[in-house]
Order: structure tokens, then sequence, then C-alpha cells
């Protein structure tokens, strides 16, 4: 096999709807004929635990990559990231049409990725467009970007087949086959957890203070993690409106601001506050988290526990009522 200076992967949609699936097969087909790149695909990234052969697939790559998903950019990158799978953001020219130019966007100040190799990952939201061309341009684009840098190409099966799971992972490079489900890719559940935009996160340490069920805690830089991501309670997305830097996503929220849109980060803050009728984010958080502690058989415990030192002055009623919260579920028809 000829060696190729980017391979692109593509992440299955967790669903089976015949739009995206046939977005998934054109690009795949496009792609296997295209000479300056190789083509793989997997299941929905965010469903792979570290244990998948999904994952081990891609953590065994090398040289840059092209990430087409269904999810918001930074979301795919950075849960990338937490699976081991690094690499410089690559940017992208592909833009959101939900997202609006006028909403001014602050710049990161984050702490950033660790031990990034030197390679690019360029994530692609395949939500975008309905078109494969768009998709197809722009990876065209990045493939001309990168073949004027001087790039170090390796052969696509020789580290593959330097590792012990040789069989199992050679089989993402049969694309149709894992895209018409005929190969034996074993199966995944449907995962929710957060995902930590490092180029955000300042490691201010209020989302490990704030959730009482053993999600976060620190690596050998003492830097914030999503240790336990599945000690995280599905379809909660509290602590991602605590965060104060807009650094916590949870990829298949419905909320854009939540699953990783950049557009709109003030509705992170208001929006389903109002249905509690409360005043702030951090209500709704409060509140959320009290429902989830509740599920398990446990106090609630309002405002008094793990709130952002931010708020530390903040004149609100504290969110302990809970004939007010069980109101606010209600309303949300949970
Ligand atoms: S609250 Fe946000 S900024 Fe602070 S450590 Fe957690 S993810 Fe990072
Ligand atoms: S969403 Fe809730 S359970 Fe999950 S990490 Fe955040 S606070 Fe913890």
């Amino acid at each position: 096999m000829a060696a190729k200076s980017l391979t692109v992967v593509v992440s299955q949609s967790p669903s089976k709807n015949p739009a995206k699936r046939h977005l998934e097969e054109e690009l795949v087909a496009a792609l296997m004929l295209d000479e300056t790149v190789d083509v793989a695909v997997v299941p929905h990234l965010y469903n792979l635990d570290a244990g998948h052969s999904g994952t081990m697939f891609l953590q065994s790559m090398r040289g840059h990559l092209v990430v087409l998903s269904w999810m918001y950019p930074r979301a795919a990158h950075w849960l990338l990231d937490r699976a081991g799978i690094k690499g410089h953001q690559g940017e992208t020219l592909l833009e959101d049409p939900d997202e609006d130019e006028d909403v001014e966007i602050p710049e990161p100040q984050g702490i950033g990725g660790v031990e990034l190799p030197d390679r690019n990952v360029y994530c692609l939201d395949l939500g975008v467009d309905s078109d494969p061309q768009v998709f197809l341009e722009e990876i065209s684009r990045i493939v001309g970007e990168l073949t004027v840098e001087t790039v170090e190409t390796v052969e696509l099966m020789d580290w593959i087949s330097g590792s012990p799971e040789q069989g199992q992972l050679e089989r993402y490079l049969d694309p149709l086959s894992v895209l018409t489900g005929e190969s034996d890719v074993e199966p995944v559940k449907r995962r929710w957890y957060p995902v930590i935009d490092y180029e955000r996160c300042t490691n201010c340490m209020e989302c490990i203070d704030f959730c009482l069920f053993g999600v976060y805690g620190v690596d050998n830089f003492e830097r914030i993690l999503v240790e336990q991501q599945d000690n995280c309670k599905k379809g909660c997305p509290a602590c991602s409106r605590v965060c104060p830097e807009n650094a916590i996503v949870f990829p298949q929220h419905k909320e854009p601001a939540v699953a990783g849109a950049l557009g709109d980060v003030g509705a992170l803050k208001i929006d389903l506050s109002r249905l509690f009728g409360s005043t702030s984010g951090i209500d709704t958080a409060v509140a959320e988290r009290d429902v989830e502690l509740l599920r398990d058989g446990r106090d609630a415990v309002g405002a008094d526990v793990g709130m952002p030192k931010r708020q530390a002055d903040r004149d609100s009623t504290k969110r302990d009522d809970l004939d007010d919260l069980f109101d606010g579920l209600d309303a949300m028809n949970l």
C-alpha cells in the first residue's frame, strides 16, 4: 500500500437515520477512490470506551488525521485527546451555518493539551452540510496544505501490523464492510459523559467541587480530568453550566451551547433556568444535580455544597426548595 499523507476517519452516526447513513456512504465511496488519502470507518466516537478495538485502532494511527463525525469540532477533538488520540488542532474552513457570526466568541485562555505529537487532527462536523462535495473539497484543501509541509509519512499497514490485535484493527480499513454491518465490529452502547475543552479550561477545579458523583479527578500533571466517565448521570449536563469558561461539553446534548457550539455561550447560562423560575445557570445546575442525587436515593443538597467560588457573593435565593425543584421537573416532562 502506498504511503499517504493523510488518513480520513468517518465516525458513524449513533442513529440509523437514512440521510446520515447516505452521507457517510457517499463520502466513503468517494474517498476510497482518492489516491491521496487512506479511509477508515469506526462506530460513533463518543460511544467507544477504552477497551473497544475502534479506540485501539485510532490510538495506533500515526500521521495527520481528518475525523468526520456528527459532533461539533471541539467536542470531537477533545474527546479524541482524552482517549489518547492526540495532535494539534487542524484549522478547518468549514463553517457551521447555524452559528451567529455577530456573536463575539471569547479568545481561549485555557491550559491547552499536553504531550501532543507532531501532527494535526482536523475534526469536521458532518452536521454542517448534507452535500458530500463540501467535505471532499475541504479534505482536498487539507491534503494540499499538508503536502507543502515536510510530512513524514508511514505505511499504514506497517504500524497496524505491528500491533498484537492486528486482525481486529485491520477491519476498520475495510470501510464499506463496517458501514454495511458486514464486519464483526463489536457493538457499542450509548454513553454519556463530559468532555473538557482544554483550550478553554483554566484548571480552576470548580467542576470537581461541584460534581458529587466522582466523575472528575486530576492527572499526573495536576490537571483536571474526566476520570470516571461512566459515573456521569445520563442526560445531566449540570457541570457544564457551572464551568466559568464554557469548557465542559456534552456532545450529545440537544442544546448547541452545551454540545460544543461556541456561538451562543450565553444560552448555556439561561436556557432551562427559565423553566425552573430561577435566575441563573448555576441555579439550574443545582436543581439538575439534586435530581440526580434523589434518583440515587441520596439527599438533595441544594446550593450548600460545592458552589462555584465566583458565586459566593451572589444574592439570589438558594435552590434548596424541593417543591420548586419538582415543579421544574414537571415542566420539563421528565
Ligand atoms: S470548571 Fe471548567 S475551567 Fe474549571 S477546571 Fe472544570 S472544566 Fe476547567
Ligand atoms: S453532569 Fe452531573 S454527574 Fe455528570 S459530571 Fe457533571 S455534575 Fe457530575
